[in-house]
């Protein structure tokens, strides 16, 4: 039997699984590398149906009691939590940058601070719900969001304990309880968020970890029936098998998938900034699902743009992401890297022309991919229509907002777009015809936690963030009470209280008494906030 514990930078992380509050070995394991130099890192529990299947029935007893606990009582676990990972964002990061490869310091900086900030925020926000208000002809509704049960959150290596912990966290905030299944490239975090959640208090079953491969664990648990709520974030072609799995379950599925984003300068933008931005796509070695790949360029400002976007992007330093002052690191795996490199080869054949980049960087060798920009694709060709994913990007030319809309919305994607402009009427006219689930103007990643996120197309099903999020989550209920002294709705009109919802007076004629607001407006989640422009804040 492989090792339990792998010492990664010094941090001692258990390699088996966490179900029901125990460690769990399995009797096969798998290898975890490291991108920066292709070493292994650790021998990790390879999870399948057994422990999918312990997992979840760990999950389903914890519910009762987890289900049960006051709200406050929930968000002062989920605060517990939140101050565990700020205590540990070194051992994190060090960690995690090992692991996928992405800056140490975005780690340290924003990506960790956003992990625990992840669980602050829902923690409160769940307490600023309110469902109260709606009257009707005496009776008064109510809408709560109750408890729905044990959630499968399934997520990707490009920043895995962020993208797990703003599903984690809802779904705990909420009541659910929780199995974690991380990516096979970078599963080390999410044993040390365990460990985490174990100290702070967070009863056993509430949150389980079941490494291992997607095929196998991650599809044996989407497919479980006994699974409330499947989140998951990953590829628009793993999305489909997800959603087919839970959809024979009839589990209800929020997917937040790929993109293949536009950024689009027009001439009256301030041409710095947008080079800028456009330079900051590369960050995390184009492995953000937001990123703005395609730069669509209007005409009497492209030759400019692209001059200065090639000179910005070549004083760009790639090199091992430990280092403060690597601005590139690696891609994710040999096999990631090699389909990234099919794609820019692929469309070099094609006659796009190389302005930057190209290759494999010739110093570094390893899982370094240069960053690349690509001109004179084919229009409709793969580069320009499928989502890559690693350090390349397209540049196309247009002229005026008709043909800047058609060329962005030329995808089947629709996650975000970003836009630069002078003018603030263009931004509103552009934006309303944009298909995203977020358009960005004279900015990028600015991202609030209590805003919408999703996407539109092959980019996913469904808006988190916010009360988005517990419209997910939890079971979404509306308890009508008679007014005093008043009946319920009469048979004859099928037990409504009004009939074709016309609303009747109550037997005085008075309106019904003001529902009681729920308690909520003690908490203080509106405020959170997730700042600026994201190095390392990336979805
Ligand atoms: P992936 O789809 O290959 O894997 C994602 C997760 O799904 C992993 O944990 C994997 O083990 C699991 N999985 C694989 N096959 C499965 C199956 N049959 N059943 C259940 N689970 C399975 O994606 P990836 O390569 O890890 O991540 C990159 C993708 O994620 C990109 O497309 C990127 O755009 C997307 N992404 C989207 C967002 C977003 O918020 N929209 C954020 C980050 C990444």
């Amino acid at each position: 039997m492989a090792m339990s514990k792998a010492d990664v930078a010094g941090v001692a992380v258990d390699t088996r699984h966490w179900i029901g509050g125990r460690r769990v070995a399995s009797p096969g394991t798998f290898t975890d590398l490291s991108p920066i130099d292709g070493q292994p890192l650790a021998e990790v529990a390879r999870g399948g149906r057994a422990e999918a299947m312990a997992a979840v029935r760990a999950a389903r007893e914890a519910f009762g009691g987890w289900s049960r606990t006051p709200p406050p009582d929930r968000a002062a676990v989920l605060h517990a939590i939140a101050d565990g990972i700020e205590r540990r964002i070194e051992d994190l990061s060090q960690v995690e940058t090992r692991d996928n490869g992405a800056l140490l310091r975005s780690h340290r900086r924003s990506v960790m601070p956003r992990v625990a900030q992840n669980f602050r925020f829902f923690a409160d926000w769940f307490a600023t719900l309110d469902g109260g208000g709606l009257e009707i002809s005496g009776h008064r509704e109510q809408v709560s969001w109750a408890p729905a049960g044990t959630t499968a959150v399934i997520t990707p290596w490009n920043a895995p304990l962020m993208l797990a912990t703003w599903r984690v966290a809802p779904a705990l905030a909420a009541g659910n309880t929780v199995v974690a299944k991380p990516p096979e490239w970078a599963p080390l975090t999410a044993s040390l968020l365990a460990d985490i959640t174990r100290d702070a208090g967070l009863p056993d079953g509430v949150f389980n970890v079941v490494q291992g491969l997607g095929r196998e664990a991650g599809a044996a648990l989407a497919a479980h029936p006994d699974v409330a709520r499947v989140a998951f974030t990953g590829s628009a072609a793993t999305g489909r098998l997800v959603a087919a799995a839970a959809g024979a379950q009839l589990t209800p599925v929020s997917l937040e998938l790929g993109g293949k984003s536009p950024l689009l300068v027009f001439a009256d933008a301030d041409l710095d900034l947008a080079v800028g931005h456009a330079v900051g796509q590369y960050d995390n070695a184009g492995q953000v699902c937001l990123a703005g790949t395609r730069l669509l360029i209007e005409e009497p400002v492209a030759e400019e743009f692209t001059a200065r976007f090639t000179r910005r992007a070549a004083g760009l330093v790639q090199g091992d992401p430990r280092d403060e002052a690597t601005g590139i690191g690696p891609n994710i795996t040999r096999e990631h890297l090699d389909r990234v490199d099919g794609f820019v080869q692929r469309a070099v054949a094609a006659g796009a022309r190389v302005l930057l980049g190209g290759a494999v960087n010739p110093a570094l060798g390893g899982l370094y991919y240069q960053p690349t920009l690509l001109a004179g694709a084919e229009p409709g060709s793969e580069i320009l229509t499928e989502e890559v994913f690693g350090p390349v990007l397209t540049v196309q030319t247009f002229t005026g907002e008709d043909e800047a809309v058609a060329l962005a919305n030329d995808t089947r994607y629709g996650l975000a777009a970003t836009m630069f402009t002078g003018d603030t009427g263009r931004a509103e006219r552009v934006s309303a015809r944009l298909r995203a689930g977020t358009v960005w103007v004279n900015c990028f990643f600015v991202r609030d936690l209590r805003a919408p996120f999703g996407g539109a197309g092959l980019s996913g099903i469904g808006r988190e963030g916010g009360t988005w999020s517990f419209d997910f989550y939890a079971d979404v209920k509306n308890t009508v009470y008679a007014g005093q002294g008043r009946a319920t709705g009469d048979a004859a009109d099928g037990g409504r209280p009004g009939a074709e919802g016309q609303p009747r007076p109550g037997p005085d004629g008075a309106p019904a008494a003001r529902p009681q607001r729920s308690a909520s407006r003690r908490a203080s989640g509106a405020t959170h906030r997730e700042g600026g422009k994201g190095m390392g804040q990336r979805g």
